[in-house]
């Protein structure tokens, strides 16, 4: 819609007034002047008839018309005024312009009834005469006291004043055009000074629109500078107003983006209003351009689309495990809460996600651990109770079978005892781990070598496994010397259990930088690919049976890393099957 300027408001109608006021002026002058005129005249006519009334008066007593007529025609000539005597009974008896005789009588003249009434006569009207407009005036002649004997007229046509008005009337409207152009000018130049500071409030006005807050320029007009004032003010509290709400929104952001937690808002129509940036990290999507997207777009897993459904429909906390592939597996605890706007309005709903993915493992790992525990010391117990219960029930076994069960007994209680003392050592390191109760000392990483290589030498030997030991001359570091030894053991224990007879075990140790590298390297058997992230699970076994004929109880490894943790160090190994393994631990010499 176009709106019409200020100065297209204000100037027209100014411009009419001024032009209306200058007509009604025009009207009142002329009219005035025309008043002012005819009085004028009028009392120059009276004057002149009152000067010619001696002169007139011994013509009448006796009546002598034609001196009167010559009296006439003379003094008006001279005076440039037609002179006219009449007869009460209406008569003209003497006129400057016109033979008396010829006059048809003039008592219904409207001067000459109203001077026979003893007023002095005046009235404006046109001569057939003398073909003019003419203004009259007639004073009574009195003969003594109050005998009325004539009436003298006096007249004289209006052609100047029609010529004097003209020319009035062109003086006034030239004067008046000049004037008009004049206060249009005046009157433009003040719309444009009142415009003009509107206009350069107005471009404040936009700066502001456009976020520029800075102070819009203060007119020198009293109500224009208060309201330009009073906006600069209005741009100041936006302005601190804004910083505030920038400032909470920061922080808020601040909150958001440091929360491990991934939260999002959505709304009724499953659209995205904000995620943080652990939620798309979680999601794998950019947060800027995921804000307006369809969430169901977005994330393509079904049961979490489903989640977000139900969410939005049932209004109710919801909580939830939904498992999320983004290059593996994760599972992700989702938990909603309805938002509501000021009016309380529900305006959507609110998505805090935990990756528990560690967590679920851990629990499983616990069911898991408490499971196999249970079974491995199931295994041996059975075994134990068949045997016992055969040698118990049947008195007729034979000496040497019975000496065999008792081996079988025997061979099960060790594993039964081995299993122990493993899930013993490992809750014991577990908890000097936690209770940061580990003895650390200084000592030489070569010399805890060498007494595990001694612990193992008897069984390689018996493999004719030779291991080959480098490492500098000392290999100064803090630990517990009881554990980092049990440790080396069960890695060269494994070694020796799963290297063919005749072969090297090698074994390095050496300090980079600042910790402790030790490799233990055989030739065995070799562990597939697929096992070896969970080699250092408890129980955890790439061959069950091989392990049991070899004595392991799954757990050696297991110990390994709980060991390392407490060391602050790490263990890993490679391994190629067929080919053989390596074992790596790393440990900082010093405590950090
Ligand atoms: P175990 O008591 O069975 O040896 P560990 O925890 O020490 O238990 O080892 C777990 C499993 O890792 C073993 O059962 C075995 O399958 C595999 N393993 C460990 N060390 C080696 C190695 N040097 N060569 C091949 N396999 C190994």
């Amino acid at each position: 819609m176009t709106r019409p300027k200020l100065i297209r408001q204000i100037f027209p109608p100014y411009l009419l007034v001024l032009v209306l006021s200058l007509l009604s002026f025009l009207g009142y002058a002329s009219y005035s002047f025309r008043n002012f005129y005819l009085d004028q005249n009028t009392l120059e006519l009276l004057s002149r008839a009152r000067l010619l009334e001696n002169q007139v008066l011994p013509l009448l007593l006796p009546l002598q018309p034609e001196k009167l007529d010559i009296l006439c025609k003379t003094l008006g000539k001279t005076s440039s005024t037609r002179i006219t005597v009449i007869l009460s009974s209406g008569k003209v008896v003497g006129d400057s312009e016109e033979n008396p005789d010829k006059m048809e009588s003039h008592s219904t003249r409207q001067e000459i009834l109203e001077a026979k009434q003893g007023r002095t006569g005046r009235s404006i009207r046109y001569s057939r005469t003398l073909e003019n407009n003419m203004i009259y005036t007639a004073i009574p002649l009195y003969q003594g006291e109050n005998k009325l004997v004539a009436v003298l007229r006096t007249a004289i046509p209006l052609t100047s004043l029609d010529h004097q008005l003209t020319t009035l009337w062109v003086h006034l409207t030239i004067a008046g055009i000049l004037v008009s152009l004049l206060a249009g000018a005046l009157s433009l130049w003040i719309v444009k000074s009142i415009a003009r500071p509107m206009e350069e409030m107005k471009a404040g006005a936009m700066r502001f629109a456009q976020g520029q807050l800075g102070k819009m320029p203060v007119p020198e007009t009293e109500e224009l500078a208060s309201l330009a004032e009073a906006m600069n003010e209005m741009a100041k509290e936006l302005e601190k107003r804004i910083h505030t709400i920038i400032h909470q929104k920061n922080e808020l952001e601040t909150v958001l983006a440091s929360m491990v937690e991934g939260v999002m808002a959505i709304d009724p129509a499953e659209r995205v209003l904000s995620m943080n940036a652990s939620a798309a990290k979680m999601f794998e999507l950019d947060p800027e351009e995921s804000c307006g997207r369809n969430i169901q777009e977005l994330i393509r897993n079904s049961a979490f689309q489903k989640f977000i459904i139900k969410a939005l429909v049932n209004l109710e906390i919801l909580q939830e495990d939904i498992t999320f592939y983004a290059g593996e597996e994760r599972i992700l605890s989702v938990r909603n809460s309805p938002l509501h706007d000021p009016g309380n309005h529900v305006t959507g709903t609110l998505v805090v996600i935990d990756d528990v993915t560690k967590l679920r493992r851990l629990e499983n790992m616990r069911k898991d651990f408490v499971a196999n525990a249970s079974h491995e010391i199931r295994t041996p117990l059975t075994t134990i109770k068949g045997f016992v219960e055969t040698l118990y029930h049947d008195p007729s076994i034979e000496p040497d079978q019975s000496k065999r069960f008792l081996e079988i007994i025997l061979r099960h209680v060790d594993r039964l005892n081995a299993i122990i003392e493993d899930l013993l050592s490992l809750s014991k390191i577990e908890r000097e781990k936690e209770n940061e109760e580990i003895a650390f000392s200084k000592d030489d990483v070569v010399d805890i070598l060498h007494t595990a290589i001694t612990i193992c030498q008897g069984k390689a030997d018996e493999k004719n496994i030779h291991i080959d030991f480098h490492a500098s001359e000392v290999l100064p570091a803090l630990m517990d010397k009881t554990l980092l030894e049990q440790a080396l053991v069960n890695i060269l224990d494994n070694a020796v259990n799963y290297s063919h007879e005749n072969s090297t075990i090698e074994v390095e140790a050496e300090g980079v930088e600042a910790d402790i590298m030790i490799r233990i390297r055989d030739h065995g058997i070799g562990i597939p690919k697929e096992h070896l992230p969970r080699l250092f699970e408890r129980f955890y076994r790439v061959d069950k049976a091989r392990s049991r004929k070899l004595g392991g109880t799954g757990l050696g490894l297991a110990i390994v890393k709980h060991i390392m943790e407490a060391h602050k160090g790490t263990v890993s190994a490679v391994s190629t099957p067929g080919k053989g393994s390596e074992f790596t631990l790393q440990f900082p010499r010093t405590r950090l």
